[in-house]
């Protein structure tokens, strides 16, 4: 059954003696079976829980779930509360020309900026009053990686071998393009996307990470290319069109936007040049075309980052709570 507890502890495998990890070359807390069966999905909670799903997970991951079913469940259900939904679920690939929606243009995409885990003070916060052996902290990945070259899978891999289980949200959007570059698939890569997925290891000889939620491999030098991003999240032009359908153009270019980064990114005018080059009856057809909106998923103004959770008494507990600022939670590389 997935989502149960998983049994022991966090198990270390590989033994090919590399100095940094006593452990061996891989450094991991499942095996593939085992994330299968223990590992929480959005399939479990609901859409756009992919944050919920993470931390959970990680709990898991740390064996420090609570036992019983009704705290197990009060922790969930804290989780899954934080999510911010899509105001409705009109999506590119169900929209057809006869279409309609009463959502108007701005609450769409508003809903759309704000989907997802409910940043990162309020999901420590639950995490913490119901596992109260756990701690946890987040590193800001940003628009400029605060990692060296070479240097991110070390940091995780340090981080775990110290107790630690951490999710790393990225911008899907970001492998989307880099795919285009390289040529080649990557799996997961998506136009409009984020998404948040637990790490559950490390492999520092073949230089991976192995990630859940769905389970996968990522090379280094892949992740490195794609894993920081501006806070931004690129919506399809027939989603757009739909829910300004018979909006006049005026109303459009005054509309008023919440932020600067909203104003910034110029929204009414890239609306208005959406509408241009797919008139009248050929708005159905824009999916591969895209409005950038300010993307606060994560937060405001955060864009990817990794979320980190420890037992308290851990290596990694003791550093978490050294080191993270105390009504941030941020901690620095
Ligand atoms: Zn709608």
């Amino acid at each position: 059954m997935k989502g149960t507890e998983a049994p022991g502890n966090a198990a270390f495998c590989g033994s090919r003696g590399k100095k940094i990890l006593p452990g061996g070359s891989v450094v991991r807390h499942w095996t593939d079976t085992q994330v299968e069966q223990y590992q929480y999905t959005n399939a479990q909670l609901g859409p756009s829980a992919c944050a919920p799903a993470g931390v959970l997970t990680c709990i898991n991951m740390l064996s420090a779930l609570p036992r019983d079913p009704a705290s197990r469940m009060a922790l969930t259900q804290g989780l899954v509360r934080l999510v911010r939904q899509r105001s409705c679920n009109c999506r590119h690939d169900t929209i057809a020309s006869d279409s309609t929606c009463d959502v108007p243009l701005q609450m769409y995409l508003l809903s759309r900026s704000n989907c997802g885990g409910g940043g990162i003070v309020p999901i420590i916060d639950v995490v913490e009053a119901h596992c109260p052996d756990v701690v946890g902290a987040a590193l800001i990945i940003g628009e400029h990686s605060p990692f060296e070259k070479g240097q991110l899978l070390d940091w995780v891999a340090q981080w775990m071998q110290d107790g630690a289980a951490l999710t790393l949200t990225t911008n899907r959007q970001k492998f989307w393009d880099y795919e285009k570059k390289q040529r080649r698939l990557i799996t997961g890569s998506m136009p409009d996307a984020c998404h948040a997925q637990p790490i559950v290891g490390v492999d520092i000889e073949k230089r991976e990470v192995i990630m859940a939620n769905p389970v996968k491999s990522i090379a280094e030098e892949d992740v490195e290319a794609t894993v920081a991003s501006p806070p931004t999240l690129r919506i399809r032009g027939n989603e757009v069109l739909l829910h300004c359908e018979g909006v006049e153009t005026t109303k459009i270019s005054q509309f008023n936007w919440p932020t600067d980064a909203w104003r910034d990114a110029d929204v009414s005018q890239q609306v208005l040049l959406l509408r241009k080059h797919f008139p009248g009856e050929l708005w159905v057809q824009a999916n591969k075309a895209f409005v950038t909106i300010p993307y606060a998923g994560t937060g405001k103004h955060v864009g990817p980052l990794l979320r980190l959770f420890a037992p308290r008494s851990s290596e990694a507990g003791k550093r978490i709570l050294t080191s993270r600022d105390p009504t941030s939670y941020l901690i620095s590389v």
